[in-house]
């Protein structure tokens, strides 16, 4: 099934690295449209909502601790079989092992902090931007 909407979320070592201009450059040129954009802090206890399906996995106190470490983008985009689509655009979770020229083997500092979220699935990706978004925030 294709969908056309994705969210996503430019993470804390990209934003204090200086790479918010260069990733939206790439998501744009790459042909996403954005539909609502906000740059933001989570809060520990936001940050553990947003990643709340992670909560047993070995990772998720540090996941939790990078991700409100500092200012984040978040933003929900537009094209044709996005979920997909994004997915490649920003490579595998593990920048080694991201293909070159994907937004994580550019930028990613290592495997949590690795530059950029992109939702895996239309159901999340919905859950996803609401979690960011109201309804009168988006056109
Ligand atoms: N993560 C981590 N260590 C791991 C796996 C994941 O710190 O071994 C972090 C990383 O920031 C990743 C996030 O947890 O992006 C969510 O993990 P997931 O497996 O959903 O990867 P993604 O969907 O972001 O590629
Ligand atoms: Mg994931």
């Amino acid at each position: 099934m294709t969908t056309n909407r994705t969210f996503t979320m430019i993470k804390p070592d990209a934003v204090q690295n200086g790479h918010i201009g260069s990733i939206l450059a790439k998501i744009t040129e790459s042909g996403f449209k954005i539909i609502a954009m906000k740059y933001t802090r989570l809060s520990k206890e936001t940050a553990g909502q947003f990643y709340a399906i992670h909560k047993e996995r070995p990772f998720f106190g540090e996941l939790v601790d990078y991700m409100s470490s500092g200012p984040i983008v978040a933003a929900i985009l537009e094209k044709n079989d996005a979920v997909a689509g994004f997915r490649k655009l920003i490579g595998a979770t593990d920048p080694t092992k991201a293909e070159p020229g994907t937004i994580r083997a550019l930028y990613a500092k290592s495997i949590a902090a690795n530059a950029i979220h992109g939702s895996d699935s239309d159901a999340n990706a919905a859950i996803e931007g609401d979690f960011f978004f109201s309804m009168l925030e988006r056109f």
